[in-house]
């Protein structure tokens, strides 16, 4: 028997593989039905459909926009204009309902020392604990019916602080700003707030601190969000997949974590270069020889969340920054 605690996009993910492959599971949520999740919605449509076929779902059933161009700006830099490759919102509410409504969970807290838990409760890791030196950013999201942007915007905040979002939906739009600094909420200010959401979000990979006895982490709660776009539905559900697929392979629970963790630090590592990328420009520290490493997988990130970039512009923009420190 497994338990999974927590059904957003990773726990839901899992409790179907699971489910489909024979597993025992059982699955424990809190939050009430229908609570307007925080997230902007935005994902890369291509890539998410190779996932979602393996529990029956079609991103397409759930499509809002898809991305015409996308235009990336900041205070020191002019906006670009970049070619979307997959980049949609999708209503990410409707589809955690529907997958929702079919399980029977239990809303309590779990006493298992027997059997494994998942913990798939995000931001809060409530079974895998707090670690020292974890890396929140505020964020806080409105739904709303005008946005001064039509297509998709992000501006990127002076140093490297956050950024600000206006993601179009079908007739309205999701604008939020995530931030070390909660004065940055003020750019929201201009906007009409049908839904105010908030929350914060884990920027930082905890590749380390994966497991506590016979809990195992997936998705937010182990840091796979992209700490350079925010992007944490993809590479969540994909982490979901990677453990699913070592937990049909190892039944012994000390074999399934050292595997486990090897699979995800090959496909997240680079999160923290990206992590540390994103600390070294916030702290001034903007060319040294590991952020010019970093490069590339700041091209990969962007172009996995389905925007083709051109890195050059953005590396000159650094490149001119008078706070260089070798
Ligand atoms: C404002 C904002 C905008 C974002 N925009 C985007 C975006 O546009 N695109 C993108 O890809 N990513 C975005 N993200 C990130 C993305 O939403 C998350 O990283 C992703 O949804 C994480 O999924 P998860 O299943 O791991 O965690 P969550 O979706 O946070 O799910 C955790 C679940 O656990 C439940 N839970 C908590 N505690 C307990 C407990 N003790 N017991 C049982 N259940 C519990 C919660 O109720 C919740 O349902 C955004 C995040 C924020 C905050």
């Amino acid at each position: 028997m497994i338990n999974i605690a927590g059904l957003g996009i990773s726990g839901l993910y899992i409790y179907y593989r699971l489910k489909g492959s024979g597993f025992d599971v059982n699955a424990y949520e809190v939050k009430n039905k229908n609570f307007y999740l925080p997230c902007g919605f935005a994902t890369n449509k291509n890539m998410i459909n190779n996932y979602l076929k393996n529990i029956n779902t079609n991103i397409n059933d759930y499509l809002l926009k898809d991305a015409d161009s996308v235009i990336f700006a900041g205070n020191n830099f002019s906006a670009e204009t970049l070619n979307s490759n997959g980049l949609c919102t999708f209503d990410k509410n409707k589809l955690e309902n529907d997958l929702i409504s079919d399980i029977n969970y239990k809303n309590g807290v779990i006493n298992d020392n027997k059997n494994i838990t998942i913990d798939a409760t995000g931001i809060s890791r409530y079974y895998l604990k707090n670690v020292k030196n974890d890396d929140k950013f505020y964020t806080m999201e409105y739904l709303t019916d005008i946005s001064d942007y039509n297509d998709f915007y992000f501006y990127f905040l002076p140093g490297g602080r956050g950024y600000f979002w206006s993601f179009p939906l079908k007739n309205k739009y999701h604008v939020g700003v995530g931030t070390k600094n909660i004065d940055d909420f003020k750019l929201l200010n201009k906007y009409k707030k049908l839904k105010l959401m908030s929350r914060n979000i884990r920027l930082k990979p905890l590749f380390d601190y994966m497991f506590n006895n016979n809990v195992i982490g997936t998705g937010e709660s182990i840091g796979t969000v992209s700490p350079v776009t925010g992007e944490g539905i993809m590479p969540s559900i994909k982490s979901s997949e990677i453990l699913f697929n070592n937990l049909k392979k190892y039944d012994d629970i000390n074999e399934l974590k050292i595997h486990y963790q090897k699979d995800i630090k090959k496909e997240f590592g680079y999160y923290i270069l990206l992590n540390n990328l994103i600390n070294n420009i916030y702290n001034k520290n903007i060319i040294n020889y590991n952020n010019i490493k970093s490069i590339k997988y700041v091209k990969k990130t962007v172009n996995d969340f389905g925007i083709k970039i051109n890195i050059m512009p953005f590396i000159k923009h650094f490149a001119n920054n008078k706070n260089i420190k070798n």
